[in-house]
Protein backbone atom coordinates (compact mmCIF):
# COMPACT_ATOMS: atom_id res chain seq x y z
CA UNK A 1 0.00 0.00 0.00
CA UNK A 2 2.54 2.21 0.78
CA UNK A 3 6.26 2.44 0.50
CA UNK A 4 7.44 1.07 4.30
CA UNK A 5 10.63 1.78 4.55
CA UNK A 6 10.41 5.49 4.38
CA UNK A 7 14.09 5.87 5.24
CA UNK A 8 14.92 4.24 1.82
CA UNK A 9 13.05 5.91 -0.48
CA UNK A 10 12.87 9.95 0.68
CA UNK A 11 10.01 11.08 -1.33
CA UNK A 12 11.69 14.77 -2.33
CA UNK A 13 8.02 16.34 -0.96
CA UNK A 14 9.55 17.62 1.87
CA UNK A 15 8.34 20.82 3.20
CA UNK A 16 10.34 23.70 4.09
CA UNK A 17 8.24 24.30 6.81
CA UNK A 18 7.99 27.19 7.94
CA UNK A 19 5.50 28.56 5.43
CA UNK A 20 3.21 30.41 7.17
CA UNK A 21 -0.73 28.61 7.17
CA UNK A 22 -3.49 30.51 8.44
CA UNK A 23 -4.67 29.19 11.70
CA UNK A 24 -8.16 29.33 10.86
CA UNK A 25 -8.89 27.11 14.11
CA UNK A 26 -6.06 25.08 13.49
CA UNK A 27 -4.11 23.26 15.96
CA UNK A 28 -1.55 25.65 17.14
CA UNK A 29 1.92 24.86 16.85
CA UNK A 30 4.98 26.84 16.22
CA UNK A 31 6.31 25.65 12.85
CA UNK A 32 9.40 23.98 12.34
CA UNK A 33 12.27 24.07 10.12
CA UNK A 34 13.49 21.25 8.39
CA UNK A 35 16.84 21.46 9.67
CA UNK A 36 14.88 22.05 13.26
CA UNK A 37 13.05 18.66 12.98
CA UNK A 38 16.49 16.87 12.76
CA UNK A 39 16.12 16.41 16.19
CA UNK A 40 15.97 15.33 19.59
CA UNK A 41 13.09 13.17 20.91
CA UNK A 42 12.74 16.21 23.63
CA UNK A 43 12.29 18.61 21.12
CA UNK A 44 9.35 17.28 19.67
CA UNK A 45 7.80 16.34 23.24
CA UNK A 46 8.17 20.40 23.45
CA UNK A 47 6.26 20.98 20.13
CA UNK A 48 3.58 17.85 21.48
CA UNK A 49 2.83 19.68 24.92
CA UNK A 50 2.18 23.54 23.16
CA UNK A 51 -0.52 21.02 20.63
CA UNK A 52 -3.74 22.02 21.13
CA UNK A 53 -5.46 19.84 18.24
CA UNK A 54 -8.82 21.25 17.03
CA UNK A 55 -11.88 18.56 17.13
CA UNK A 56 -14.37 20.51 15.48
CA UNK A 57 -16.94 19.75 12.61
CA UNK A 58 -16.02 21.89 9.37
CA UNK A 59 -19.21 22.47 7.72
CA UNK A 60 -19.73 24.85 4.67
CA UNK A 61 -16.21 26.23 5.37
CA UNK A 62 -16.75 26.75 9.62
CA UNK A 63 -15.51 25.11 12.35
CA UNK A 64 -18.88 24.69 14.37
CA UNK A 65 -18.73 24.54 17.91
CA UNK A 66 -18.92 21.27 20.05
CA UNK A 67 -22.14 20.62 21.58
CA UNK A 68 -21.75 19.13 25.32
CA UNK A 69 -23.66 16.25 24.44
CA UNK A 70 -22.14 15.38 21.31
CA UNK A 71 -18.38 15.10 21.92
CA UNK A 72 -16.11 12.91 23.04
CA UNK A 73 -12.03 12.91 24.68
CA UNK A 74 -9.61 11.49 22.74
CA UNK A 75 -6.12 10.11 24.25
CA UNK A 76 -2.59 9.38 22.26
CA UNK A 77 -1.85 6.25 22.81
CA UNK A 78 2.02 6.72 22.76
CA UNK A 79 1.37 7.63 26.41
CA UNK A 80 -2.41 7.98 27.90
CA UNK A 81 -2.16 11.76 27.86
CA UNK A 82 -5.40 13.60 26.78
CA UNK A 83 -5.21 15.26 23.40
CA UNK A 84 -8.64 17.05 23.55
CA UNK A 85 -12.48 16.95 22.77
CA UNK A 86 -13.83 15.42 19.22
CA UNK A 87 -16.86 16.21 17.90
CA UNK A 88 -19.15 13.04 18.15
CA UNK A 89 -21.16 13.61 14.64
CA UNK A 90 -24.76 12.46 14.37
CA UNK A 91 -27.21 11.81 11.72
CA UNK A 92 -28.67 15.48 11.76
CA UNK A 93 -24.57 16.87 11.43
CA UNK A 94 -24.47 14.64 8.42
CA UNK A 95 -27.43 15.46 6.30
CA UNK A 96 -26.36 18.85 7.50
CA UNK A 97 -23.16 18.82 5.64
CA UNK A 98 -24.37 16.34 2.75
CA UNK A 99 -27.49 19.24 2.31
CA UNK A 100 -24.00 22.05 2.07
CA UNK A 101 -22.01 19.37 -0.53
CA UNK A 102 -25.53 19.50 -2.38
CA UNK A 103 -25.95 23.25 -2.68
CA UNK A 104 -22.47 23.53 -3.73
CA UNK A 105 -22.17 21.07 -6.15
CA UNK A 106 -25.63 21.94 -7.87
CA UNK A 107 -24.39 26.04 -7.66
CA UNK A 108 -21.32 24.78 -10.09
CA UNK A 109 -19.06 26.95 -7.68
CA UNK A 110 -16.38 24.17 -8.15
CA UNK A 111 -18.18 21.51 -10.62
CA UNK A 112 -18.01 24.04 -13.62
CA UNK A 113 -15.17 25.54 -12.94
CA UNK A 114 -12.60 25.19 -15.44
CA UNK A 115 -10.12 22.44 -15.20
CA UNK A 116 -7.43 24.39 -15.34
CA UNK A 117 -8.65 26.48 -12.64
CA UNK A 118 -9.34 23.32 -10.27
CA UNK A 119 -5.97 22.19 -11.04
CA UNK A 120 -4.49 25.55 -9.90
CA UNK A 121 -6.18 25.76 -6.78
CA UNK A 122 -5.48 21.65 -6.43
CA UNK A 123 -2.22 22.53 -6.73
CA UNK A 124 -2.14 25.27 -4.10
CA UNK A 125 -3.60 22.76 -1.84
CA UNK A 126 -0.60 20.91 -2.15
CA UNK A 127 1.94 23.37 -1.59
CA UNK A 128 -0.24 24.16 1.65
CA UNK A 129 0.27 20.71 3.12
CA UNK A 130 3.73 20.38 2.31
CA UNK A 131 3.99 23.66 4.52
CA UNK A 132 2.27 21.93 7.37
CA UNK A 133 4.12 19.00 7.22
CA UNK A 134 5.93 19.34 10.82
CA UNK A 135 2.36 19.83 12.02
CA UNK A 136 0.52 17.29 10.22
CA UNK A 137 2.83 14.67 11.38
CA UNK A 138 3.20 15.00 14.94
CA UNK A 139 -0.55 15.46 14.89
CA UNK A 140 -0.54 12.10 13.06
CA UNK A 141 1.97 10.61 15.59
CA UNK A 142 -0.15 11.73 18.54
CA UNK A 143 -3.17 10.80 17.50
CA UNK A 144 -2.28 7.03 16.10
CA UNK A 145 0.91 6.68 17.91
CA UNK A 146 3.74 5.92 14.37
CA UNK A 147 6.75 7.06 14.88
CA UNK A 148 7.84 10.72 13.89
CA UNK A 149 9.81 9.59 11.45
CA UNK A 150 7.24 7.54 9.40
CA UNK A 151 4.77 11.02 9.63
CA UNK A 152 7.28 13.04 8.49
CA UNK A 153 8.96 11.36 5.73
CA UNK A 154 5.88 8.93 4.57
CA UNK A 155 2.95 10.20 5.48
CA UNK A 156 3.02 13.55 4.47
CA UNK A 157 4.83 13.36 1.50
CA UNK A 158 2.50 10.20 -0.19
CA UNK A 159 -0.10 13.10 0.68
CA UNK A 160 1.24 16.20 -0.89
CA UNK A 161 2.39 13.66 -4.10
CA UNK A 162 -1.29 12.25 -4.01
CA UNK A 163 -3.23 15.61 -4.16
CA UNK A 164 -0.48 16.87 -7.09
CA UNK A 165 -0.75 13.60 -8.93
CA UNK A 166 -4.67 14.46 -9.13
CA UNK A 167 -4.55 17.93 -9.50
CA UNK A 168 -2.13 17.73 -12.63
CA UNK A 169 -4.75 14.76 -13.62
CA UNK A 170 -7.48 17.42 -13.76
CA UNK A 171 -7.00 18.77 -17.10
CA UNK A 172 -5.13 15.81 -19.13
CA UNK A 173 -8.54 14.04 -19.11
CA UNK A 174 -10.26 13.69 -22.68
CA UNK A 175 -13.71 12.07 -23.57
CA UNK A 176 -14.35 9.66 -26.65
CA UNK A 177 -16.03 9.81 -29.51
CA UNK A 178 -17.46 6.47 -30.33
CA UNK A 179 -17.19 4.68 -33.74
CA UNK A 180 -20.55 4.86 -34.67
CA UNK A 181 -20.53 5.33 -38.55
CA UNK A 182 -21.24 8.58 -40.16
CA UNK A 183 -24.73 9.15 -39.87
CA UNK A 184 -24.13 9.74 -35.96
CA UNK A 185 -21.93 11.39 -33.57
CA UNK A 186 -22.42 9.91 -30.19
CA UNK A 187 -19.75 11.56 -27.55
CA UNK A 188 -18.64 9.36 -24.14
CA UNK A 189 -18.01 12.13 -21.29
CA UNK A 190 -17.26 11.83 -17.90
CA UNK A 191 -18.72 14.32 -15.39
CA UNK A 192 -18.34 14.39 -11.94
CA UNK A 193 -20.89 11.79 -9.57
CA UNK A 194 -21.99 15.00 -7.51
CA UNK A 195 -22.22 14.25 -3.66
CA UNK A 196 -19.30 11.93 -2.36
CA UNK A 197 -19.17 10.74 1.17
CA UNK A 198 -15.99 9.22 2.39
CA UNK A 199 -15.37 7.21 5.30
CA UNK A 200 -11.75 5.98 6.16
CA UNK A 201 -9.65 3.85 8.58
CA UNK A 202 -6.90 4.87 11.34
CA UNK A 203 -4.11 3.45 9.82
CA UNK A 204 -3.12 5.76 7.84
CA UNK A 205 -5.52 8.74 8.22
CA UNK A 206 -3.27 11.58 6.03
CA UNK A 207 -2.61 8.91 3.18
CA UNK A 208 -6.09 7.87 3.42
CA UNK A 209 -7.89 11.09 3.15
CA UNK A 210 -5.64 11.79 0.27
CA UNK A 211 -6.25 8.96 -1.78
CA UNK A 212 -10.30 10.00 -1.66
CA UNK A 213 -10.05 13.43 -2.11
CA UNK A 214 -7.45 13.59 -4.06
CA UNK A 215 -9.54 11.67 -7.03
CA UNK A 216 -12.88 13.06 -5.46
CA UNK A 217 -12.20 17.00 -5.88
CA UNK A 218 -10.22 16.82 -9.08
CA UNK A 219 -13.47 15.30 -10.68
CA UNK A 220 -15.50 17.85 -9.52
CA UNK A 221 -17.18 16.78 -6.86
CA UNK A 222 -18.54 18.11 -3.50
CA UNK A 223 -16.81 15.69 -0.20
CA UNK A 224 -18.31 14.74 2.83
CA UNK A 225 -15.66 13.33 4.73
CA UNK A 226 -15.72 10.76 7.77
CA UNK A 227 -12.42 9.87 9.38
CA UNK A 228 -12.50 7.89 12.29
CA UNK A 229 -13.37 8.62 15.56
CA UNK A 230 -9.72 7.32 16.32
CA UNK A 231 -7.70 9.87 14.22
CA UNK A 232 -9.98 12.61 13.13
CA UNK A 233 -7.64 15.80 14.01
CA UNK A 234 -5.27 15.53 10.64
CA UNK A 235 -8.46 14.74 8.13
CA UNK A 236 -9.71 18.25 9.77
CA UNK A 237 -6.59 19.80 9.23
CA UNK A 238 -6.75 19.00 5.84
CA UNK A 239 -10.07 20.71 5.44
CA UNK A 240 -8.90 23.77 6.96
CA UNK A 241 -5.77 23.56 4.39
CA UNK A 242 -8.15 23.35 1.49
CA UNK A 243 -10.03 26.32 2.50
CA UNK A 244 -6.78 28.22 2.55
CA UNK A 245 -6.22 27.00 -1.04
CA UNK A 246 -9.38 28.64 -2.13
CA UNK A 247 -11.59 25.19 -2.45
CA UNK A 248 -14.71 27.21 -1.99
CA UNK A 249 -16.45 26.66 1.21
CA UNK A 250 -19.28 23.55 1.61
CA UNK A 251 -17.09 21.71 -1.24
CA UNK A 252 -15.23 19.82 1.41
CA UNK A 253 -16.24 19.32 4.31
CA UNK A 254 -15.23 16.85 7.42
CA UNK A 255 -17.70 15.35 9.90
CA UNK A 256 -16.03 13.51 12.66
CA UNK A 257 -18.12 10.85 14.54
CA UNK A 258 -18.52 7.03 15.32
CA UNK A 259 -19.61 4.43 12.70
CA UNK A 260 -22.69 3.49 14.17
CA UNK A 261 -23.75 7.01 13.77
CA UNK A 262 -22.13 9.31 11.48
CA UNK A 263 -21.13 6.58 9.38
CA UNK A 264 -23.89 4.80 8.92
CA UNK A 265 -25.72 8.22 8.39
CA UNK A 266 -23.24 9.02 5.73
CA UNK A 267 -23.88 5.46 3.78
CA UNK A 268 -27.62 5.34 4.20
CA UNK A 269 -28.27 9.26 2.72
CA UNK A 270 -30.93 9.72 0.19
CA UNK A 271 -28.71 12.46 -1.33
CA UNK A 272 -24.86 11.22 -1.24
CA UNK A 273 -24.51 9.66 -4.68
CA UNK A 274 -21.26 7.56 -4.27
CA UNK A 275 -19.11 6.43 -0.90
CA UNK A 276 -16.22 5.68 -1.03
CA UNK A 277 -14.81 3.68 2.11
CA UNK A 278 -11.69 2.52 3.08
CA UNK A 279 -11.83 0.10 6.34
CA UNK A 280 -12.37 -3.35 7.61
CA UNK A 281 -14.09 -5.81 5.22
CA UNK A 282 -17.25 -6.12 8.30
CA UNK A 283 -17.89 -2.47 7.87
CA UNK A 284 -17.57 -2.72 4.11
CA UNK A 285 -19.91 -4.96 3.60
CA UNK A 286 -22.45 -3.18 5.89
CA UNK A 287 -21.81 0.51 3.81
CA UNK A 288 -23.26 -2.01 0.71
CA UNK A 289 -26.31 -2.59 2.50
CA UNK A 290 -26.76 0.49 3.58
CA UNK A 291 -26.70 1.68 0.05
CA UNK A 292 -29.09 -0.93 -0.68
CA UNK A 293 -31.30 -0.32 1.77
CA UNK A 294 -31.23 3.75 0.59
CA UNK A 295 -30.84 5.44 -2.87
CA UNK A 296 -28.63 2.71 -4.38
CA UNK A 297 -25.13 5.07 -4.56
CA UNK A 298 -22.39 3.73 -5.94
CA UNK A 299 -19.81 2.17 -3.33
CA UNK A 300 -16.10 1.79 -3.79
CA UNK A 301 -14.77 -0.54 -1.14
CA UNK A 302 -11.07 -0.94 -0.25
CA UNK A 303 -10.86 -3.60 2.76
CA UNK A 304 -8.79 -5.67 4.52
CA UNK A 305 -6.26 -8.14 3.82
CA UNK A 306 -4.02 -11.09 4.60
CA UNK A 307 -1.68 -11.32 2.08
CA UNK A 308 1.32 -14.14 0.91
CA UNK A 309 4.73 -13.64 0.92
CA UNK A 310 6.45 -16.17 -1.18
CA UNK A 311 9.73 -17.06 -1.03
CA UNK A 312 11.59 -19.41 -2.67
CA UNK A 313 14.76 -21.12 -2.51
CA UNK A 314 16.14 -19.49 -5.53
CA UNK A 315 15.74 -16.59 -4.40
CA UNK A 316 18.54 -14.35 -5.83
CA UNK A 317 18.95 -11.95 -2.30
CA UNK A 318 17.90 -13.48 0.60
CA UNK A 319 18.97 -10.73 2.69
CA UNK A 320 16.64 -8.55 0.93
CA UNK A 321 13.85 -10.66 1.10
CA UNK A 322 14.35 -10.90 4.54
CA UNK A 323 14.61 -7.46 5.15
CA UNK A 324 11.14 -6.54 2.85
CA UNK A 325 9.16 -9.42 4.94
CA UNK A 326 10.06 -7.57 8.32
CA UNK A 327 9.05 -4.28 7.22
CA UNK A 328 6.25 -5.92 5.41
CA UNK A 329 4.65 -6.34 8.91
CA UNK A 330 6.58 -4.13 11.19
CA UNK A 331 6.55 -0.95 9.70
CA UNK A 332 3.26 0.52 10.97
CA UNK A 333 3.20 -1.86 13.85
CA UNK A 334 1.56 -3.76 11.34
CA UNK A 335 -1.35 -1.99 10.94
CA UNK A 336 -1.25 -2.37 7.42
CA UNK A 337 -4.34 -3.55 5.02
CA UNK A 338 -1.57 -4.79 2.57
CA UNK A 339 0.86 -6.07 5.38
CA UNK A 340 3.15 -9.28 4.65
CA UNK A 341 1.58 -11.36 7.46
CA UNK A 342 1.57 -14.57 6.42
CA UNK A 343 5.06 -15.61 5.50
CA UNK A 344 5.57 -18.70 3.18
CA UNK A 345 8.99 -20.21 2.34
CA UNK A 346 10.37 -23.23 0.66
CA UNK A 347 11.60 -25.40 3.36
CA UNK A 348 14.72 -26.01 2.66
CA UNK A 349 15.64 -22.13 3.40
CA UNK A 350 13.33 -21.86 6.70
CA UNK A 351 15.92 -21.09 9.11
CA UNK A 352 18.14 -19.48 7.24
CA UNK A 353 15.25 -17.01 5.99
CA UNK A 354 13.66 -16.95 9.70
CA UNK A 355 17.02 -16.18 11.07
CA UNK A 356 17.62 -13.32 9.10
CA UNK A 357 14.23 -11.62 9.34
CA UNK A 358 14.80 -12.38 13.29
CA UNK A 359 17.83 -9.83 13.23
CA UNK A 360 15.89 -7.09 11.16
CA UNK A 361 13.09 -7.30 13.62
CA UNK A 362 15.79 -5.76 16.24
CA UNK A 363 15.73 -2.36 14.50
CA UNK A 364 11.89 -2.88 14.84
CA UNK A 365 11.90 -2.65 18.89
CA UNK A 366 9.03 -0.83 20.36
CA UNK A 367 9.98 2.92 21.48
CA UNK A 368 8.59 6.22 21.50
CA UNK A 369 7.06 7.38 18.76
CA UNK A 370 8.19 11.18 19.28
CA UNK A 371 12.16 9.96 18.82
CA UNK A 372 13.21 10.19 15.71
CA UNK A 373 15.00 6.71 16.21
CA UNK A 374 12.05 4.70 16.99
CA UNK A 375 10.93 2.59 14.08
CA UNK A 376 7.69 0.56 15.75
CA UNK A 377 5.27 2.85 17.99
CA UNK A 378 2.07 2.49 19.34
CA UNK A 379 -0.74 0.11 18.36
CA UNK A 380 -3.88 3.04 18.23
CA UNK A 381 -5.99 2.01 21.38
CA UNK A 382 -6.16 -0.12 24.29
CA UNK A 383 -8.84 -2.19 22.04
CA UNK A 384 -6.19 -2.67 19.05
CA UNK A 385 -3.77 -4.11 21.59
CA UNK A 386 -6.23 -6.40 23.26
CA UNK A 387 -6.90 -7.53 19.82
CA UNK A 388 -3.49 -7.89 19.04
CA UNK A 389 -2.74 -9.73 22.09
CA UNK A 390 -5.77 -12.10 21.89
CA UNK A 391 -4.50 -13.48 18.65
CA UNK A 392 -1.02 -14.31 19.92
CA UNK A 393 -2.68 -16.28 22.89
CA UNK A 394 -5.46 -18.05 19.91
CA UNK A 395 -1.80 -18.61 18.01
CA UNK A 396 -0.66 -20.70 20.91
CA UNK A 397 -3.38 -22.64 22.29
CA UNK A 398 -3.62 -24.12 18.32
CA UNK A 399 0.18 -25.04 18.63
CA UNK A 400 1.86 -22.52 16.59
CA UNK A 401 5.21 -21.39 17.98
CA UNK A 402 6.14 -17.74 18.89
CA UNK A 403 10.25 -17.75 17.92
CA UNK A 404 10.31 -13.80 18.33
CA UNK A 405 8.71 -11.59 20.56
CA UNK A 406 4.88 -12.00 21.82
CA UNK A 407 4.58 -9.93 24.59
CA UNK A 408 3.05 -6.19 25.68
CA UNK A 409 5.66 -4.03 26.41
CA UNK A 410 6.70 -0.40 27.54
CA UNK A 411 3.71 -0.39 29.78
CA UNK A 412 4.08 2.15 32.16
CA UNK A 413 4.68 4.71 29.54
CA UNK A 414 1.01 4.45 29.64
CA UNK A 415 1.01 3.74 25.78
CA UNK A 416 0.14 0.40 24.17
CA UNK A 417 2.92 -1.32 22.55
CA UNK A 418 3.98 -5.30 21.35
CA UNK A 419 6.88 -6.52 20.42
CA UNK A 420 7.35 -7.43 16.70
CA UNK A 421 6.42 -11.07 16.90
CA UNK A 422 6.95 -14.28 14.82
CA UNK A 423 4.99 -17.59 14.60
CA UNK A 424 5.82 -20.93 13.16
CA UNK A 425 4.58 -24.08 12.71
CA UNK A 426 1.55 -22.17 11.07
CA UNK A 427 -0.92 -24.48 9.62
CA UNK A 428 -3.48 -22.97 6.98
CA UNK A 429 -6.40 -23.56 9.68
CA UNK A 430 -5.08 -21.68 12.35
CA UNK A 431 -7.10 -18.31 13.04
CA UNK A 432 -4.20 -16.32 13.14
CA UNK A 433 -3.18 -17.87 9.67
CA UNK A 434 -6.50 -16.89 8.43
CA UNK A 435 -7.72 -13.97 10.03
CA UNK A 436 -6.43 -10.10 9.63
CA UNK A 437 -4.69 -9.44 13.36
CA UNK A 438 -3.56 -5.95 11.88
CA UNK A 439 -0.23 -5.71 14.45
CA UNK A 440 2.82 -6.48 14.11
CA UNK A 441 2.61 -10.55 14.03
CA UNK A 442 4.51 -12.73 11.35
CA UNK A 443 2.73 -16.05 10.77
CA UNK A 444 4.70 -18.38 9.06
CA UNK A 445 4.59 -21.65 7.04
CA UNK A 446 6.25 -23.73 4.86
CA UNK A 447 5.48 -25.49 1.33
CA UNK A 448 7.35 -27.44 -1.05
CA UNK A 449 6.29 -27.34 -4.46
CA UNK A 450 5.34 -23.95 -6.10
CA UNK A 451 1.64 -25.23 -6.90
CA UNK A 452 1.88 -25.49 -3.01
CA UNK A 453 2.59 -22.25 -2.65
CA UNK A 454 0.18 -20.71 -4.67
CA UNK A 455 -3.01 -22.88 -3.10
CA UNK A 456 -1.69 -21.92 0.24
CA UNK A 457 -1.72 -17.79 -0.66
CA UNK A 458 -5.14 -18.40 -2.75
CA UNK A 459 -6.65 -19.70 0.61
CA UNK A 460 -7.85 -16.32 1.94
CA UNK A 461 -11.21 -15.00 1.56
CA UNK A 462 -9.32 -12.05 0.91
CA UNK A 463 -7.15 -10.94 -2.11
CA UNK A 464 -5.55 -7.70 -1.03
CA UNK A 465 -1.59 -8.00 -2.23
CA UNK A 466 0.51 -11.02 -2.89
CA UNK A 467 4.97 -11.32 -2.75
CA UNK A 468 6.90 -13.62 -4.84
CA UNK A 469 10.89 -14.48 -4.88
CA UNK A 470 12.44 -16.24 -6.77
CA UNK A 471 15.24 -15.83 -9.63
CA UNK A 472 13.30 -17.65 -11.75
CA UNK A 473 11.12 -15.86 -14.54
CA UNK A 474 8.98 -18.24 -15.65
CA UNK A 475 8.03 -19.03 -12.34
CA UNK A 476 7.61 -15.74 -11.05
CA UNK A 477 5.27 -14.59 -14.33
CA UNK A 478 3.55 -18.39 -13.50
CA UNK A 479 3.43 -17.32 -9.85
CA UNK A 480 2.28 -13.85 -10.25
CA UNK A 481 -0.39 -14.86 -12.78
CA UNK A 482 -1.80 -17.63 -10.82
CA UNK A 483 -2.16 -15.16 -7.30
CA UNK A 484 -5.75 -14.38 -6.80
CA UNK A 485 -4.48 -10.27 -5.49
CA UNK A 486 -4.92 -6.92 -6.58
CA UNK A 487 -1.23 -6.76 -6.12
CA UNK A 488 1.72 -8.96 -6.61
CA UNK A 489 5.39 -8.02 -5.94
CA UNK A 490 8.06 -9.86 -7.30
CA UNK A 491 10.82 -9.79 -5.61
CA UNK A 492 10.15 -7.03 -3.71
CA UNK A 493 7.61 -5.74 -1.31
CA UNK A 494 5.25 -2.59 -0.94
CA UNK A 495 7.34 -1.01 -3.88
CA UNK A 496 4.35 1.50 -4.83
CA UNK A 497 3.75 4.74 -6.35
CA UNK A 498 0.53 6.49 -6.98
CA UNK A 499 0.39 5.90 -10.58
CA UNK A 500 -0.89 2.43 -10.15
CA UNK A 501 -3.89 1.19 -8.73
CA UNK A 502 -4.26 0.20 -5.57
CA UNK A 503 -7.65 -2.23 -3.92
CA UNK A 504 -8.72 -5.71 -3.71
CA UNK A 505 -10.17 -9.08 -4.98
CA UNK A 506 -12.41 -10.83 -2.77
CA UNK A 507 -13.46 -10.29 -0.05
CA UNK A 508 -10.60 -7.44 0.15
CA UNK A 509 -12.74 -4.74 -1.75
CA UNK A 510 -14.61 -3.41 -4.57
CA UNK A 511 -12.84 -0.72 -7.10
CA UNK A 512 -9.62 0.52 -6.98
CA UNK A 513 -7.72 4.00 -5.72
CA UNK A 514 -5.02 5.57 -6.74
CA UNK A 515 -4.21 5.88 -10.29
CA UNK A 516 -6.51 7.04 -13.34
CA UNK A 517 -8.36 4.36 -12.34
CA UNK A 518 -9.53 5.83 -9.06
CA UNK A 519 -12.01 8.29 -11.69
CA UNK A 520 -14.14 5.31 -12.12
CA UNK A 521 -15.40 5.42 -8.46
CA UNK A 522 -16.29 9.33 -8.93
CA UNK A 523 -17.55 9.93 -12.45
CA UNK A 524 -20.26 9.02 -14.26
CA UNK A 525 -20.19 8.62 -18.43
CA UNK A 526 -22.46 9.89 -20.45
CA UNK A 527 -22.95 8.94 -24.02
CA UNK A 528 -24.31 11.74 -26.26
CA UNK A 529 -25.94 11.02 -28.99
CA UNK A 530 -26.30 13.49 -31.89
CA UNK A 531 -28.20 11.95 -35.18
CA UNK A 532 -26.72 13.15 -38.51
CA UNK A 533 -28.39 10.98 -40.97
P1 LIG B 1 -13.44 -0.12 10.55
O1 LIG B 1 -14.18 -0.87 9.49
O2 LIG B 1 -13.70 -0.41 11.96
O3 LIG B 1 -13.71 1.45 10.39
C1 LIG B 1 -13.46 2.12 9.17
C2 LIG B 1 -14.36 3.34 9.11
O4 LIG B 1 -15.71 2.91 9.06
C3 LIG B 1 -14.25 4.26 10.33
O5 LIG B 1 -14.37 5.59 9.93
C4 LIG B 1 -15.45 3.85 11.16
O6 LIG B 1 -15.93 4.88 11.99
C5 LIG B 1 -16.46 3.54 10.07
N1 LIG B 1 -17.54 2.66 10.49
C6 LIG B 1 -17.54 1.74 11.48
N2 LIG B 1 -18.77 1.16 11.56
C7 LIG B 1 -19.54 1.72 10.60
C8 LIG B 1 -20.88 1.56 10.19
N3 LIG B 1 -21.70 0.69 10.80
N4 LIG B 1 -21.32 2.29 9.15
C9 LIG B 1 -20.52 3.17 8.51
N5 LIG B 1 -19.24 3.39 8.88
C10 LIG B 1 -18.75 2.67 9.91
O7 LIG B 1 -11.91 -0.27 10.18
P2 LIG B 1 -10.66 0.33 10.98
O8 LIG B 1 -10.43 -0.50 12.19
O9 LIG B 1 -10.82 1.79 11.12
O10 LIG B 1 -9.47 0.11 9.93
C11 LIG B 1 -8.80 -1.08 9.78
C12 LIG B 1 -9.29 -1.82 8.57
O11 LIG B 1 -9.12 -1.01 7.40
C13 LIG B 1 -8.48 -3.07 8.30
O12 LIG B 1 -9.35 -4.13 7.97
C14 LIG B 1 -7.62 -2.68 7.09
O13 LIG B 1 -7.21 -3.77 6.31
C15 LIG B 1 -8.55 -1.77 6.35
N6 LIG B 1 -7.82 -0.91 5.42
C16 LIG B 1 -7.91 -1.17 4.09
C17 LIG B 1 -7.20 -0.40 3.17
C18 LIG B 1 -7.27 -0.66 1.69
O14 LIG B 1 -6.87 0.21 0.93
N7 LIG B 1 -7.75 -1.81 1.26
C19 LIG B 1 -6.39 0.64 3.64
C20 LIG B 1 -6.32 0.88 5.02
C21 LIG B 1 -7.03 0.09 5.90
Amino acid sequence: MVRRDARLRRDGARASGATAVGDGGAATIQRMTTKDSALQPSSWHERAAQLRPDGRALIDGRREALRDAARYTKSSPIDGRVLGEVAAGDAGDIDRAVAVARRTFDSGVWSALRPAVRKKILLRYAEAIASARDELALLETLDVGKPITDSLEMDVPATVRTIRWYAEAVDKIYGEVAPTGADALATVTREPVGVVGAIIPWNFPLLMASWKIGPVLAAGNSLVLKPSEKSSYTALRLADLALEAGVPPGVFNVVPGFGPTAGKALAASMDVDAIGFTGSTATGKLVMQYAGQSNMKRVGLECGGKSANIVFADCADLDAAARAAATAIFFNQGEMCSAGSRLLVEESIRDDLLARIAQVAREFAPGDPLDPATRLGALVDESQLQRVLAYIDAGRAEGASVTLGGRRVRKSSGGYYVEPTIFTAVRPQMRIAREEIFGPVLVSSTFRTADEAIALANDSIYGLAAAVWTRDLTRAHRTARALRAGTVYVNCYDADDITVPFGGFRQSGIGRDKSLHAFDKYTELKTTWIELG
